[in-house]
C-alpha cells in the first residue's frame, strides 16, 4: 500500500516520518493509502517552507499578468480531469459523485476569479493631498502562506486560498486533512505541468505536529485554516501570538426558519437537500429547522416525506443522494447524539441508525434522521452534529426564532423560507450569521464573495475567496510623495 509522498521544491519526496495513518474509503473500509503522521513531519514542513521562501523572493517580482498565466492552465486541467478528481473525492470522502462534481466546480470558479487578480490587486491614488504632494497605496505579497484544510471538501476548500495566494505573489504550503489527502495529491500532480517555479507550492502531509510547526516557523507569514471551532480557535490564538496573519474558519450549527407563507413542497425539498447533502457534513448544512405556526403539522409532514425519499448508499452509484459519514468514530458519535436527543426528551420521528446498504455492509452509513421538539437549552440543539440529522423546533413567531438564533454561539449561516419580503428583510437584517439565505438552503457564497462566518464560526477579519482573498494575501504600503520643482534637474 502506497505511503504518500510530500511535494517539496517541485519534486515528490519521501516523508522523514515513518509513522502513518490509513486513508480509508468510508463506504467500504478499504485502505486507500497511508499518510505520514508524527513529529518528524515538522522536518518536511521546514524543508517545504525554506524552498517556498526562496521561490517567493523571485516570484514576488514577476508581473501579476504573468503570475496568473499558470492559473488559466490549472483551470483547463481541472476541467479536463473533472471526472477523475470527482471520483477520488467520492472514494476518500464518501459523498455522492454529483456532490463531488459540484464541489470541483466551486474550485474551478475560484481559480477563474483569481485570474482577475491583475484588476483586483489595483489600488488607490490621491493626487494633491497637499499642494504638490501625492499619496498612493500599493499591495505587496506577504511571503510564505500556509493552509490547513478539513475532511469534508477535499477538492474545494484549498481553492478558497491557493489561487489568490500565488496570484498575489506569495508562495503556498498546504497540509491536507489526513483523512482525505488523495484529491490534492492528484491536483498537485496536475499542477506540475502549469509552469510554476519549483518550491512555489508545496504539499506536506501530517496532523497536529505539522500544524504546530507551521504556527511556530518564523518564515510563515500567514495561515488559512478551515475545520472545527476548537482547532480554529487554537490556530488563531497561537498564530496571532507568533505574529502571523490568520484566517480560521470553524464549525457551525445552522438554523433555518420556515414561515407559514413558504411554499411547502419546494421548501421541504430544498431543506432536505441542505440537511442531508454530504450526509450532513457541510459547514453550511441546515440543522435546526424552526417551523413557525405549524399547528396543523403540514410543514412537519412535508419535511418528513422529503427526508424519507433520500437514497443512501455508495457515492459512485449515480442514483445515490447520500453517502456514508467519514469514519466509524464519527458514525458512533452521531448515533450517540441521536440517543442523547431522545434522552433530552425529543421525539425520534425518523431514525437513520442501523442503516444497511446491500453490498456495503461495512460502510459508515446513517440514514436521514429527524428529532422533533428538542429542548432549546439542551446540549443537542446547540452541538454541531455533522451528520444527517434534522432537529425540528416548532416556534410561534419570527421574533422568537431570531432570539433563539442569536443566542447560539455559532454564526456561519441562517436561512429563511417565506413569501413575505418584510419577513425576509427583517431576518437578513437581524440574524447573527455571516451567510444568509432567503429561500435558499445552502447559502454558499460564490467565488467573487467572501465565504463569511461570524462568532465561533470564524476567527479573523478577512475571509476566503474573492476580494477578501486579495486583501488577506497582500499587505498594503502607503507612499506619500513630493517632487519639489527646485530639486529637479533642468535639461
Ligand atoms: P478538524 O478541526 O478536526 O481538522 C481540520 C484540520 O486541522 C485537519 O487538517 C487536521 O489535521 C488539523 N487538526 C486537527 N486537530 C488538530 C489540532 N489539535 N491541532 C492542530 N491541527 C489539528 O476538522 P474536520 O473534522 O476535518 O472538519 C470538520 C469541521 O470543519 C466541522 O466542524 C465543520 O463545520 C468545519 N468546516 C468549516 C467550514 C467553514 O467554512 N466554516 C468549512 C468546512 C468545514
Amino acid at each position: 500500500m502506497e505511503k504518500l509522498k510530500n511535494y517539496i521544491n517541485g519534486k515528490w519526496s519521501e516523508s522523514s516520518e515513518s509513522q502513518t495513518s490509513p486513508v480509508i474509503n468510508p463506504a467500504t473500509q478499504e485502505v486507500l493509502a497511508h499518510v505520514p503522521m508524527g513529529a518528524n513531519t515538522a522536518k518536511d514542513l521546514d524543508a517545504a517552507i525554506m524552498h517556498a521562501q526562496a521561490a517567493y523572493l523571485e516570484w514576488k517580482n514577476v508581473p501579476v499578468m504573468q503570475r496568473v498565466q499558470p492559473l488559466y492552465k490549472l483551470k483547463s486541467l481541472l476541467e479536463e480531469h473533472r471526472e477523475e478528481l470527482s471520483r477520488i473525492i467520492t472514494l476518500e470522502c464518501g459523498k455522492s459523485i454529483a456532490e463531488s462534481r459540484a464541489e470541483l466546480q466551486r474550485a474551478i470558479e475560484n481559480v477563474e476569479t483569481a485570474c482577475a487578480t491583475p484588476t483586483l490587486i489595483q489600488s488607490e491614488f490621491s493626487e494633491n493631498i497637499a499642494r504638490g504632494v501625492d499619496e498612493f497605496m500599493i499591495r505587496q505579497p506577504l511571503g510564505v502562506c500556509c493552509c490547513i484544510s478539513p475532511f469534508n471538501f477535499p477538492g474545494m476548500i484549498p481553492f478558497w486560498f491557493l489561487p489568490y495566494a500565488i496570484a498575489c505573489g506569495n508562495s503556498f504550503v498546504f497540509k491536507p486533512s489526513e483523512k482525505v489527502p488523495l484529491t490534492m495529491v492528484r491536483v498537485f500532480e496536475l499542477m506540475e505541468g502549469i509552469g510554476l517555479p519549483d518550491g512555489l507550492v508545496g504539499l506536506v502531509h501530517g496532523g497536529k505536529d505539522t500544524v504546530d510547526a507551521m504556527l511556530e516557523h518564523p518564515k510563515v507569514k500567514a495561515i488559512s485554516f478551515v475545520g472545527s471551532t476548537q482547532v480554529a480557535r487554537y490556530i488563531y490564538s497561537k498564530g496571532a501570538a507568533n505574529g502571523k496573519r490568520v484566517q480560521a474558519q470553524g464549525g457551525a450549527k445552522n438554523p433555518v426558519v420556515i414561515m407559514p407563507d413558504a411554499d411547502l413542497d419546494v421548501t421541504s425539498r430544498i431543506i432536505a437537500d441542505s440537511v442531508y447533502g454530504c450526509a450532513g457534513q457541510r459547514c453550511l448544512a441546515a440543522s435546526n429547522i424552526i417551523t413557525i405556526g405549524d399547528q396543523s403539522g403540514g410543514i412537519k409532514e412535508s419535511l418528513y416525506e422529503a427526508a424519507k425519499l433520500k437514497v443512501t448508499g455508495f457515492g459512485l452509484d449515480e442514483s445515490v443522494e447520500m453517502g456514508p459519514v467519514i469514519s466509524s468514530q464519527s458514525k458512533g458519535r452521531i448515533e450517540m447524539l441521536i440517543e442523547k436527543g431522545k434522552q433530552e426528551g425529543a421525539n425520534l420521528l425518523l431514525d437513520g441508525r442501523n442503516c444497511k446498504v446491500p453490498g456495503y455492509e461495512q460502510g459508515n452509513f446513517i440514514g436521514p434522521t429527524i428529532l422533533e421538539g428538542l429542548p432549546l437549552e439542551g446540549d443537542v440543539v446547540n452541538t454541531e452534529i455533522f451528520g444527517p440529522v434534522m432537529s425540528l423546533l416548532p416556534m410561534d413567531s419570527l421574533v422568537q426564532a431570531l432570539q433563539f438564533i442569536n443566542s447560539n454561539n455559532y454564526g456561519n449561516m441562517a436561512c429563511i423560507f417565506t413569501g413575505s419580503g418584510a419577513s425576509a428583510r427583517k431576518f437578513r437584517n437581524e440574524a447573527d450569521a455571516g451567510n444568509i439565505g432567503v429561500n435558499i438552503g445552502v447559502a454558499a457564497p460564490m467565488a467573487q464573495f467572501p465565504f463569511s462566518g461570524w462568532n465561533d464560526s470564524f476567527f479573523g477579519d478577512l475571509h476566503g475567496q474573492g476580494r477578501h482573498g486579495i486583501e488577506f494575501f497582500t499587505q498594503t504600503k502607503v507612499v506619500i510623495e513630493r517632487w519639489p520643482k527646485e530639486w529637479t534637474r533642468k535639461f
